[in-house]
């Protein structure tokens, strides 16, 4: 499979599942099939993807449930270590080589 025909195929899907206003209970189920069957015929853009639907949590969660999560992405600012926890995380900042850094919360800035 062409790589972009997974993306085509899972942006099509989630348009129509919004433009129905589907429940999102019911969303997910169908986005969980969906992007297990795209991860098998070896979709990898599921980041472009998620990115373009950050905000409705049908995406994030069946993302989340076939192993793909929203990074964090923050970037610590003197040594450039890249966060790679799930975006919106309450624990400190944590890189792929366990380099930690202070999570600053919203009130705290
Ligand atoms: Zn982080």
């Amino acid at each position: 499979m062409h790589q972009t025909h997974g993306t085509r195929i899972f942006d099509s899907t989630v348009q129509v599942l919004l433009e129905n206003k589907i429940n999102h209970a019911t969303a997910e189920k169908i986005l969980n099939i969906l992007v297990n069957g795209l991860q098998i015929f070896g979709w990898a853009e599921e980041q472009g993807s998620l990115e373009n639907f950050a905000d409705y949590p049908p995406v994030v969660n069946a993302f989340r449930n076939n192993g793909v999560i929203l990074q964090c992405l923050a970037e610590e600012e003197n040594h450039g270590w890249i966060c790679k926890h799930e975006r919106g995380h309450d624990i400190d900042h944590e890189d792929h080589l366990g380099n930690k850094w202070k999570l600053i919360r919203d009130h705290e800035k």
